[in-house]
C-alpha cells in the first residue's frame, strides 16, 4: 500500500472542498480500497448563507457518485447542527433518516448524502475517509479477527463490532468513539465492513488510511497470507471442443435467464486466478460462507453457485428468502450472480454487460480476500441474517422500485457482421441504444475501436476463414454467454462485369463472402440461437437486386438471391425453435464505404441526374440512410415483429421495378 499523494497535483486543488475532491479520487483509484461506488469521504467547513451568516456544514459524498471520478458537485453540503442532533435520537428508521438527510442540505440541488453521513458528522476531525479495504476485510472476516485487530493496531483505532450500516451504525459509533478514542487514535475500524481514518488536512487523513491499511497488509504477509498471492491452477480435467464449450455456456446462461425470468448476460473468466479459486478442493465450503462485506450482496448475492445446478440454487435462494423475509418484502430474482465451476472458472452474471463486469470486479477481490483469510487460519463471513438485512434494506428496495423499465433488449446479445462501416455500423448503434450487448465482426481492424464500452466487443475477423470464425464466436460467448440475434450484413459489391467476361475468381469470391460465409455462420450459431430465452432473431441484409437485378451484376445479384432462399429455408426449419428469420432489401444507401463522392458523381452523371437528384431517385423521393436500415433491422428483432418470420421488406423509398 503506497500513498498516491502528489504535492504538485494537490496544490491545483485549493480550498477545503477541492482538497476533499483530490484525495477522494486518490482513494477511488485503488481498487483494493474501494470498488464501484463503495467507500465515502467528507470534510467539515463553513459556508455563508443568504443572510451573511456563517454556517457549519459537512460536505459528504453524494450517493450515485464514484470516488475515482468525483467532483465538487458530487458532495452534499449538510448542516452539522442537524446531523449531530439526529445522532442523539434513540431511534430513526433508515427511510426517515434518508428524508432528514435530504432536509439538512444547504443546497437542495446537491445529491442525496451518503447513508453514512451522520457517522462522518460525529467524528470530530475535519477530514474523514472511509474505505472497504481488502486487507481489512481479510483480517476481520476471521474467527479471531477482533484479537488480530488489537494486535495490529493497539489503541490507534476505535474498534466497532458489525452492525447494519445506516442509523444503527452511526448510533453505535457515537457511543463507542468517545469511550475508546485516545491521543493515539487515527482511525476507526468497523468489523466485517471497513476502515475510517481522519485528520486535520486531506493529506493527513488520506495518508493515515494508507498507513492503517498497509499495517493490515503487512500483518497478512507476515502470516504468509498476502492478498493476491498467485496460485497456479491445475490443468483442466475436461478440455472441451470449441462448439461444445460454447453450447455449454449458452445452456448455463439459459438456465440462469430461466431462473431470473429475463435474459441475462453471463461473462466467463477462465484465467489462472479464476480457475485456481474455482478448482480449490474446498471451494464449495469456503466460497459459500458469505460476501466479504455486506454491501456486495446487492451485486453478487449472498453466495455463489458452485457447479451448474441453477434450479437447485434458485430453490435454496427462495428458502433463504422465506427464512429471513416477511410479507412486506418482494423477493428479488433467485438467479445466481457468481458461478464457480471447475471447468469454466468464474462466471459472472448481470442484467447488462456492465453489471456482469461489476460483479466480476467485486468477486475478483472477494476471491483474494477469502484466500488470504483462509491462509490466516479460517475465513468467516457474517451470518446470513446480517447479509439478508442489507440485501433487503428499505433503501435498496426503494432504489429497485425507482429503477423503471429496462430497455427493449436488456440482457440480450446481438452479433452483427460487416460492423465497421455503413449499415453494419449503424446496426451496432441501433442495437446498443436498445440495451443489447453487441458483438461486431468485420474484416477491418477498425471494428475493435468502434465503441469503448462493456457491452460492445469488436473483433476483426475474416468470415470466410473457419478458424477465425470459430475464434470470434468463442470470444463472443465468453464475453456475453450466448447469442440471441444475428444481423447478417457483411457483403461485397464487385466491379460491374457482363457474364461473358465475368472472371471465375470474382464469381467465387462474391459467392464465398455474400453466401457461403453466411451459411457457415448460421450453422455455427444455431445451437446458441436455439437457447435464447425470448426466441432468437436473424435479420438478413439482402438487396433490391434480388427482385430487380441489374445487368453487369450477375455475381452480386445471384449471391443475394441465393442468400434470400437460405433465409426462407431457415425460417421454415428454425420456426419450431422460435427463431425468426427476416430479410431487409435496401437500395441506394449512399452513406456507406463503397459510395465515395467520386463514384456517386459518376453514377449520377450516367443517369443524367445531379448527385442530390440521384440520391432520391425513387417513388417517394426520399433519401435512404444506413441509420434508416439499421433502425428497421433493430425493430425487426423487437416485439413489433414478434409474429413475423420469412418476410422480405424493402427499404428503398419505393422502387417501381420492385413494386
Ligand atoms: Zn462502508
Amino acid at each position: 500500500m503506497h500513498s498516491r499523494w502528489n504535492e504538485e497535483d494537490s496544490i491545483q486543488f485549493s480550498g477545503d472542498l477541492a482538497q476533499r475532491v483530490y484525495s477522494s479520487r486518490l482513494l477511488g483509484q485503488d481498487s483494493s480500497l474501494v470498488l464501484h461506488g463503495g467507500g465515502n469521504t467528507s470534510v467539515k467547513t463553513q459556508v455563508t448563507n443568504i443572510f451573511g451568516e456563517d454556517e457549519e456544514v459537512i460536505y459528504v459524498k453524494g450517493s450515485g457518485w464514484d470516488l475515482e471520478t468525483i467532483e465538487a458537485a458530487g458532495f452534499a453540503p449538510c448542516r452539522m447542527k442537524e446531523l449531530l442532533r439526529l445522532a442523539e435520537l434513540e431511534t430513526l428508521s433508515d427511510p426517515q433518516m434518508a428524508v432528514e438527510l435530504q432536509k439538512s442540505k444547504v443546497d437542495p440541488s446537491a445529491p442525496a448524502p451518503s447513508v453514512e453521513a451522520i457517522l462522518h458528522a460525529i467524528l470530530p476531525e475535519k477530514f474523514v475517509d472511509h474505505t472497504h479495504a481488502d486487507a481489512v476485510l481479510a483480517v476481520t472476516n476471521t474467527a479471531d479477527g477482533r484479537q488480530r485487530v488489537r494486535e495490529i493496531y493497539g489503541d490507534r483505532v476505535v474498534v466497532v463490532p458489525y452492525v447494519m450500516p445506516g442509523f444503527k451504525l452511526a448510533r453505535l459509533c457515537a457511543e463507542l468513539y468517545p469511550k475508546q478514542a485516545g491521543s493515539q487514535t487515527i482511525g476507526m475500524l468497523l468489523m466485517n465492513h471497513g476502515m475510517f481514518s481522519f485528520g486535520e488536512t486531506a493529506r493527513e487523513s488520506y495518508e493515515r488510511m494508507i498507513e492503517l491499511v498497509g499495517l493490515a497488509e503487512d500483518y497478512l504477509a507476515k502470516h504468509g497470507a498476502e492478498i493476491g498471492k498467485s496460485i497456479a491452477p491445475p490443468a483442466s480435467e475436461r478440455p472441451l471442443g470449441r462448439a461444445d464449450r460454447r453450447r455449454e455456456l449458452a445452456e448455463l446462461r439459459r438456465a440462469v435467464s430461466d431462473a431470473a425470468r429475463v435474459s441475462m448476460i453471463l461473462r466467463v473468466n477462465d484465467d489462472d486466478a479464476a480457475r485456481a479459486f474455482a478448482t480449490r478442493p474446498d471451494v464449495a465450503e469456503i466460497a459459500t460462507r458469505g460476501p466479504a462485506t455486506p454491501d456486495h450482496v446487492i451485486r453478487t448475492k449472498r453466495v455463489p453457485l458452485i457447479g451448474r445446478d441453477v434450479e437447485e440454487y434458485a430453490a435454496s435462494y427462495a428458502s433463504y428468502f422465506d427464512e429471513h423475509g416477511d410479507a412486506s418484502l418482494t423477493m428479488l430474482d433467485p438467479a445466481p450472480r457468481v458461478i464457480l465451476d471447475k471447468d469454466l472458472g468464474l462466471c459472472t452474471v448481470g442484467r447488462t454487460a456492465k453489471d456482469a463486469g461489476i460483479v466480476e470486479d467485486i468477486y475478483r477481490h472477494t476471491m483474494e480476500i477469502i484466500d488470504a483469510a483462509t491462509g490466516l487460519g479460517g475465513w468467516q463471513a457474517l451470518d446470513a441474517c446480517d447479509i439478508f438485512e442489507v440485501e433487503y434494506w428499505d433503501l435498496e428496495q426503494a432504489k429497485l422500485r425507482k429503477a423503471g423499465s429496462p430497455p427493449a433488449f436488456a440482457g440480450e446479445v446481438c452479433l452483427v457482421t460487416g460492423a465497421a462501416s455503413g449499415i453494419g455500423k449503424a446496426c451496432v448503434a441501433a442495437l446498443l441504444k436498445r440495451g443489447a450487448a453487441v458483438v461486431g465482426l468485420d474484416l477491418s481492424a477498425d471494428v475493435a475501436g468502434l465503441h469503448a464500452r462493456k457491452d460492445y466487443l469488436g473483433i476483426a475477423c475474416d468470415l470466410t476463414d473457419d478458424s477465425q470464425l470459430e475464434a470470434a464466436l468463442d470470444q463472443a460467448v465468453k464475453a456475453y454467454g450466448g447469442i440471441d440475434m444475428l444481423v447478417l450484413n457483411a457483403g461485397i459489391f464487385p466491379m460491374s462485369a457482363p457474364i461473358a467476361s465475368l472472371s471465375a475468381d470474382d464469381w467465387r469470391r462474391t459467392m464465398s463472402i455474400n453466401l457461403d460465409a453466411n451459411v457457415d455462420l448460421m450453422r455455427a450459431c444455431y445451437p446458441l440461437l436455439k437457447l435464447s430465452l425470448r426466441g432468437a432473431r436473424v435479420v438478413i441484409i439482402g438487396s433490391k437486386n434480388v427482385a430487380a437485378p441489374g445487368p453487369g451484376q450477375a455475381a452480386y445479384s445471384a449471391s443475394k438471391a441465393a442468400l434470400q432462399q437460405l433465409a426462407r429455408v431457415a425460417a421454415l426449419e428454425w420456426g419450431a425453435d422460435g427463431i425468426r428469420v427476416n430479410t431487409l432489401h435496401p437500395n441506394a444507401v449512399f452513406d456507406t464505404g463503397i459510395w465515395t463522392a467520386e463514384v456517386l458523381e459518376q453514377r449520377a452523371a450516367s443517369y443524367g441526374l445531379s448527385v442530390e437528384g440521384y440520391k432520391i431517385h425513387n417513388v417517394l423521393k426520399v433519401e435512404v440512410t444506413s441509420q434508416d436500415v439499421a433502425e428497421l433491422a433493430a425493430e425487426l428483432c423487437g416485439p413489433l415483429f414478434a409474429k413475423t418470420t420469412g418476410a422480405q421488406i424493402p427499404i428503398d423509398g419505393g422502387n417501381d421495378r420492385v413494386i
